[in-house]
């Protein structure tokens, strides 16, 4: 029997407001515990909440950016349960109207597919605070905290089919809230979280299998392994004749399994009323027009500018918008450069590379753009060989100052003049006289061992399509003179 996966995906996109949905306490990452959730967070005798009117702006920037429907009238609701970590017994959320109706995000496949992701709705909540169990041996610690973070919660229709669609279309909701700044995507402090539903069913089939839901996965890859692992299972499980249980699992990235919680509760369960504190919201139409207006270039318009405007290959325009600060930066290098591919090649190379080594971010990149931007500049106008300008690079990495200065207190000037690069080739070529005859004899591989000697005589500094020029003329241009390999 051929099965297929079918998969629909919760994504906890945290708003990056500078205060709490329905609260003035900050949501920062990394504060000491319990010292951040305040008497509304915790929902003590006597407060109310009121609404983050910038939350709200999110969540209708994120709906306008993919097209979807936005709801001029949504209602918060209380979803009732009881955990350690949610001391107000309740967790405000949106049900049955919420902020952003049906849309589409259509996602870009490396193989070049793309596949359309039915979005069902988007709609605002609170987080809840967070258990620590590894923390403090035999006991449960609390850090209330995150209690009251705004969050936007994204679902999909269960139209994903493989695992690498899942991360596909996880990946490029990363990509747009970080281009909406809408949320700051850093997958390790929990700003985004995936819960994937999962079922197979025969190939061709119309009814969807029963599901599990395998909750709060926080990196590409785990969304990866964790939905290989459920698919297994369960097809494992049919396969040996029996059923699979609706349930709520969780991901072990140590065992590579999954291993279920709870059996899965169904929204019954949660006795969802309208909060009685909040006001239901309402958004004119005016509001909505001016937070279109405001919308930055998102990232197919920008793929697109890359393309046709800059006339990158798809290939670059795609490694160069995936992430905005990538884009911001390439777009401030070429601001000097001028020359977009000769740009993206070192974007993409010795910079990616080196950041990569240091295991950097974009931001934190010690070479500032314009920087870069001279480096490239230097090349262009010859000063530099490709080789010099990649001591430059390592130099300003290294912060011993800008391009110019680096080149001149490190004398890495390349050399192009004929009379000096001249006479250092006429003295190899006399010193050498056994390559000269192999050479004259035909073999055109010596050329390069020429190339390697002058090279090696002045630092690396001599520019190596002079020394190709002088070397095939002074070596008289016999035989084919096509250059060293
Ligand atoms: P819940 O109340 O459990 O959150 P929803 O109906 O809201 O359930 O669906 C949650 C997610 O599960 C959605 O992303 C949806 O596409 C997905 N989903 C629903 N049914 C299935 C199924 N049979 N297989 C895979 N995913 C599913
Ligand atoms: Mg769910």
């Amino acid at each position: 029997m051929q099965w297929e996966a079918v998969i629909g995906l919760e994504v906890h996109v945290q708003l990056s407001t500078k205060s709490k949905i329905f609260s003035g306490a900050s949501p920062a990452f990394g504060g000491a515990p319990n010292t951040q959730a305040c008497p509304v967070d915790l929902g003590l005798p006597g407060v109310l909440p009121v609404l983050n009117a910038e939350a709200v702006r999110m969540a209708v920037m994120f709906g306008l950016a993919i097209g979807a429907e936005i709801h001029p009238y949504s209602v918060f609701d209380r979803k009732n349960y009881f955990y350690p970590d949610l001391p107000k017994g309740y967790q405000i959320s949106q049900f049955a109207h919420p902020i952003v109706g049906p849309g589409t995000i259509d996602v870009q496949m490396e193989n070049g597919e793309t596949i359309t992701v039915g979005i069902t709705r988007a709609h605002l909540e609170e987080d809840a605070g967070k258990s620590l169990h590894t923390s403090y041996p035999g006991m449960t610690g609390i850090d209330l905290n995150r209690t009251g973070t705004p969050l936007l919660e994204v679902v999909t229709d269960p139209d994903l089919r493989s695992p690498e669609q899942a991360v596909a279309y996880f990946k490029q909701l990363h990509a747009l809230v970080r281009y909406l700044k809408i949320c700051d995507g850093n997958l390790a402090e929990g700003s985004m979280r995936c819960d994937a539903n999962v079922s197979v069913r025969p190939l061709g089939a119309e009814e969807l299998g029963e599901r599990s839901e395998i909750k709060n996965i926080n990196s590409f890859r785990f969304v990866e392994k964790a939905i290989t692992f459920e698919i297994e299972r369960q097809i494992d499980i049919l396969e040996s004749g029996g059923k699979v249980q609706r349930d709520t699992r969780l991901y072990d990235s140590d065992l590579n399994e999954t291993r279920s919680m709870r059996t899965k509760e169904l929204s019954d369960d949660y006795r969802y009323f309208p909060d009685p504190d909040l006001l239901p919201v309402h958004l004119t139409p005016e509001f909505i027009a001016e937070v279109k207006s405001s919308l930055p270039e998102l990232p197919e318009a920008r793929k697109t500018r890359f393309t046709t405007e800059l006339k990158l290959s798809d290939y670059d325009a795609t490694w160069l918008t995936g992430d905005p600060e990538v884009a911001d930066y390439f777009e401030a290098v070429l601001a000097t450069t001028d020359d977009a591919k000769l740009t993206a090649n070192w974007i993409m190379g010795d910079a990616s590379a080196a950041l990569h080594r240091d295991d950097l971010e974009w931001i934190d990149c010690p070479v500032p753009a314009t920087e870069l931007g001279r480096l490239i500049v230097r090349i262009k106008d010859n000063t530099l060989s490709s080789k010099l300008a990649k001591t430059v690079f390592e130099a300003l990495w290294a912060g011993e100052g800008t391009a110019d200065e680096i080149i001149e207190a490190r004398g890495l000037r390349q050399l192009s003049d004929s009379g000096a690069l001249g006479d250092i080739i006429e003295k190899i070529i006399l010193d050498n006289p056994h390559q000269v005859a192999q050479y004259r004899a035909g073999k055109n591989k010596v050329l390069g061992f020429f190339v390697g000697r002058v090279m090696k005589a002045t630092q690396g500094k001599a520019n190596p399509g002079r020394v190709n020029e002088l070397l095939l003329e002074l070596l008289g241009s016999w035989g084919q003179s096509k250059g060293a390999e």
